[in-house]
């Protein structure tokens, strides 16, 4: 009766443990493809043989004759030359296929280029360490992905090895005051089965992770979709905060956040057709002035630009 009843014991306890490892697995699969998903599509670029770790110095970003394109046959950026200095903000504006995407995503260096080179404070993209120019720079993407695991993981995220007070933190430096009415405050889950977030409380979590990654420069893709005025508010005073001190380089799409930046570059087929400040381009009365005053009759700035170019 022993033996049998042990021997019961260690298939129950057994398969318990089996069942259990399974959970477990599951768990971690799907944390890594929530993982995927986050980082998204595989990275293109390989590290070079000797390729060094990225210096740290004040910010800059410098496109220098920069040819780049999705095939062979057309390049959407032809001897491309633009420069963002240390501690500048710009925004880029344009209509929809004028190449603002692919000046953001060359500057975290998601493609390499054809020919030409970009600079990040000085450094080639190309000869540096992926690993380390993601550090240089914090994404804030127009969609933010929430994997379905808790607000405080959700935001650590960003700097994995970031106490639960950075954490808490960041978020209160990104407005992220919400995060207190949710069913379990920072401990809540949130993501695909988890507790549903308004397009402006996702938002101001993807800020959060930018605030938390203390990096010298943000990449900004700004949301198109409108959003109430009182989250719009919030949204503005997180990115103010998480944009002082640092370089900006962003796509903007919205006239309200234009005169937040130094300069405004327009964007039109993969040239820049005018570079300034919002002042300086309404005193030169072109595109960009022509789409403002389109613009303020309700029309999108991309679209509003569509027509002024
Ligand atoms: P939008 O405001 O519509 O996002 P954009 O100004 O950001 O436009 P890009 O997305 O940079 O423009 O696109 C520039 C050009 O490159 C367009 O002609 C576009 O069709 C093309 N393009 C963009 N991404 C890809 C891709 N992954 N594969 C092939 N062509 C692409």
């Amino acid at each position: 009766v022993v033996v049998v009843s042990t021997l019961v014991f260690r298939i129950l306890h057994g398969s318990r443990d089996l069942a259990m490892a399974l959970v477990d697995m599951e768990r971690h699969l799907s944390y890594i493809a929530e993982t995927l998903k986050v980082i998204g599509k595989a990275h293109e670029v390989v590290d070079l043989d000797d390729a060094r770790p990225f210096q740290k110095r004040g910010g800059s970003i410098v496109f220098e004759e920069v040819t780049f394109g999705y095939d062979d046959r057309r390049a959407v950026l032809r001897g491309f030359n633009f420069a963002v200095k240390a501690g500048e903000k710009v925004g880029i504006v344009g209509p929809s296929g004028a190449g603002k995407s692919t000046l953001i995503h060359l500057a975290q260096r998601l493609h390499d280029v054809e020919s030409g080179r970009v600079l990040i404070d000085g450094q080639s993209a190309r000869e540096l360490t992926q690993e380390s120019l993601r550090f240089a720079i914090a994404v804030v993407p127009q969609e933010i992905s929430l994997f379905h695991r808790s607000v405080m993981e959700n935001i650590r995220f960003a700097r994995p090895e970031a106490t639960d007070e950075e954490v808490r933190q960041a978020a209160h430096d990104a407005q992220c005051h919400f995060i207190d009415d949710l069913p379990d405050g920072f401990d809540t889950l949130v993501g695909e089965r988890g507790a549903k977030l308004s397009g402006g409380q996702r938002q101001r979590i993807g800020i959060a992770r930018a605030i938390l990654k203390n990096a010298p420069i943000v990449v900004l893709d700004e949301a198109t979709s409108a959003l109430d005025t009182e989250s719009e508010l919030a949204v503005q005073k997180a990115l103010n905060r998480l944009t002082r001190g640092r370089t900006v380089l962003a796509v903007a799409h919205r006239l309200s956040t234009l005169s937040e930046f130094d300069r405004i570059v327009v964007m039109v087929d993969g040239q820049v057709v005018e570079d300034g400040s919002v002042q300086e381009l309404m005193e030169a009365d072109g595109a960009f002035a022509r789409m403002w005053r389109l613009q303020s009759r309700g029309i999108s700035v991309d679209d509003a630009l569509d027509q002024a170019v």
